[in-house]
């Protein structure tokens, strides 16, 4: 059987070396879990440390699609930056040159179009607006990992979990934890694996530890 965990250790090493050199003396570690988003990226102020969790779900993934969810999640830490949002971590990704694995991503996730959080004011790009950002050769190379992956984009969504991804932002004892373009501040020491979302009547509720820290509603207007 394969070792997937010692898969996605390699894939990191990979990123790292290839397109995040700043990111060689952080200590990352990198893990799988059932959670209610595809990927978790907390992260200390650099060098620091940095851990990515991938959902259970993304097992079953095509390589390019773990490297473009897994070049998002590093491009968080690598910008280190309050006012980070999913759209210019998005474009990180793609100055990095890494944009063909996250339209596979973007891809396999049935995010055809762009996905507008935070009413408007962020959004992750969809498959289309990544495709539109890319250099000849980079097309070239997508179209060849969309026809290894025998993936045809199509604007059916994929299956739905209750947000992408979530990233955690840990600063003198505050923690930011960022959910579809809410921030919500928490204080002291709350693990990583204990944020969990549960919606219900169109509000998403975000709990760190049992303890509700806040929600906001599903609606995208
Ligand atoms: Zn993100």
């Amino acid at each position: 059987m394969v070792d997937r965990h010692r898969d996605l250790q390699e894939l990191i090493r990979l990123l790292v070396e290839e397109a995040y050199p700043e990111l060689r003396p952080s200590d990352i570690d990198v893990g799988w879990k059932r959670t209610s988003f595809f990927g978790t990226v907390s992260w200390t102020s650099l060098p620091g440390s940095i851990r990515i969790t991938c959902n259970t779900q993304t097992k079953k993934w095509h390589e390019a699609a773990l490297l473009g969810l897994l070049s998002h999640e590093l491009s968080h830490p690598a910008q280190d930056n309050h006012s980070t949002t999913e759209r210019s971590t998005d474009i990180d990704v793609i100055e990095r040159g890494l944009g063909p694995y996250l339209a596979a991503e973007r891809a396999t996730t049935g995010k055809y179009e762009d996905y507008i959080i935070s009413r408007g004011r962020d959004r992750y790009l969809g498959y289309r607006t990544i495709r539109g950002h890319l250099l000849g050769l980079e097309l070239t190379q997508l179209d060849a990992l969309l026809r290894e992956m025998q993936l045809v984009p199509s604007k059916k969504g994929g299956r739905e979990l209750l947000s992408h991804e979530v990233s955690i932002r840990h600063s003198n004892k505050q923690i930011d934890i960022a959910v579809d373009g809410n921030v919500f501040t928490v204080t002291g020491d709350t693990k990583d694996s204990k944020i969990e979302l549960i919606a219900r009547e169109g509000i998403t509720r975000v709990y760190a530890d049992g303890q509700e820290i806040g929600s906001y509603s599903n609606s995208k207007i």
